[in-house]
């Protein structure tokens, strides 16, 4: 008996090696790297500062004084957890008035809240397609709505990256008698480019289908009032599903739908990681809602003011060296290296000169688009960035990759 479990046991080590040495092999092996102390502009790592490149703190909120203090003050009233899914006894009164401020803030009749942009996506992709429809998504769009849309079981079409007009050609094609669910992310994640979300309500309202937006870069940092991609293209009605995230520019965590009422009431109903998980704690409710609030002030717009002159600047430095970067004017500036292996180099010997960025792999991107993936905050100093763009063109001409 016992002979048999080593066996078992030993064969099971052996592969998980094996898989392990293959990762490595293919330059994939993935590893974390501590932050120690708060996620600001500078963080330090191994003792030694950091210019942060690579956080979608945008805004520089996750240490903000008033998000903190909603936090400390929401745990001394209502404790640290919230002790069961919402549909159990973790409806709390922070819930309700956070679902309320994010629906007044993205103009929708409701919102329901998620655990994390990850589980938003899974869970509202499944409960809004089945077996039967068809789920047309962007190319790029991020891994969560692939495997929201590989849950499912509805047939995933994907369509070329803002190919507006490929995917009308695919819907008048693919015609059936089930859902149609178009899905985009707003700004993409990878490439920091806009999705033609005018062209999308178009198609979407020509063939009767349901749009989805995942704006988890857009929502805070995009438009007059932060509201996004849609604010800044001026559209107002038309997306049936907008999706955001507080972890990202809203310096907090958590995700939410912002939707029709009876949409809310049927994610509700059918969306199995909201049903079936541990609702939000007090704590982040709290910073989250200030948050919102924050995001709306004239504070919240010098920020995205300031986040936009330091992307300019920065996208500007990199050009001027000599650095190819695609069009987007975003916060999200990718710098395509190729291959992995001269990716990760590059990232290591940024790291030795101060200077924080992570190389981006397959399956994030596709094989041989690997990329470091600048991002950009408000609170960068301007002197700051101009001396990370040297530094990251000392070790580009070093690498040879200008
Ligand atoms: N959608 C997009 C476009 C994202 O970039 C991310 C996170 N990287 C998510 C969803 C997932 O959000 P979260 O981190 O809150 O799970």
């Amino acid at each position: 008996m016992h002979l048999h479990w080593l066996t078992i046991g030993g064969a099971v080590e052996i592969s998980i090696q094996q898989e392990l040495e293959q990762i490595r092999e293919r330059g994939l092996y993935r590893k974390t790297h501590l932050i120690q102390g708060r996620q600001s502009a500078w963080v330090e790592m191994d003792g030694k500062k950091l210019l942060l490149l690579c956080s979608n703190n945008y805004l520089g909120l996750a240490d903000h004084p008033a998000l903190i203090e909603a936090a400390v003050n929401a745990t001394t009233q209502f404790g640290v957890s919230s002790g069961a899914s919402r549909l159990v006894s973790g409806t709390m009164e922070l819930h309700e008035r956070l679902e309320a401020a994010v629906a007044r803030f993205k103009h929708t009749e409701a919102a329901l809240l998620f655990n994390s942009g990850y589980a938003a996506n899974t869970g509202i992709i499944s409960a809004l397609a089945g077996r039967g429809d068809i789920i047309f998504s962007d190319r790029l769009n991020h891994a969560s709505i692939i495997d929201g849309a590989l849950l499912s079981g509805a047939r995933l079409v994907r369509y070329p990256h803002n190919d507006h007009n490929a995917l009308a050609r695919l819907l008048e094609k693919q015609r059936g008698s089930g859902r149609a669910l178009i899905v985009t992310d707003g700004v993409f994640s990878m490439d920091g480019d806009i999705a033609p979300l005018r062209e999308l309500v178009g198609l979407k309202a020509a063939h009767g289908a349901l749009l989805m937006v995942d704006d988890a870069h857009g929502s805070g940092v995009l438009g007059e009032q932060g509201r996004g991609t849609a604010e800044m293209l001026g559209i107002t009605e038309g997306v049936d599903v907008l999706m955001g995230t507080f972890g990202k520019a809203l310096g907090s965590y958590g995700a939410y739908a912002a939707v029709s009422q009876e949409l809310r009431e049927l994610l509700l109903n059918r969306a199995r990681s909201f049903i079936f998980s541990t609702s939000l704690p007090p704590s982040v409710l709290a910073a989250s809602l200030a948050a919102i609030e924050l995001v709306q002030s004239p504070e919240g717009a010098n920020r995205r003011e300031q986040l936009r002159r330091k992307s300019d600047l920065f996208r500007n430095s990199m050009r001027s060296a000599g650095f190819t970067l695609p069009d987007g004017a975003t916060q999200i500036v990718p710098l395509v290296t190729g291959q992995a292996d001269t990716t990760m180099r590059f990232s290591e010997m940024l790291l030795d000169e101060g200077v924080y960025v992570q190389g981006i792999r397959p399956p994030t991107v596709p094989a041989g688009a690997c990329r470091l993936r600048f991002t950009l905050m408000a609170t960068h100093g301007s002197d700051d960035l101009i001396w990370a763009a040297e530094r990251i063109i000392a070790v580009g001409r070093r690498l040879g990759v200008i």
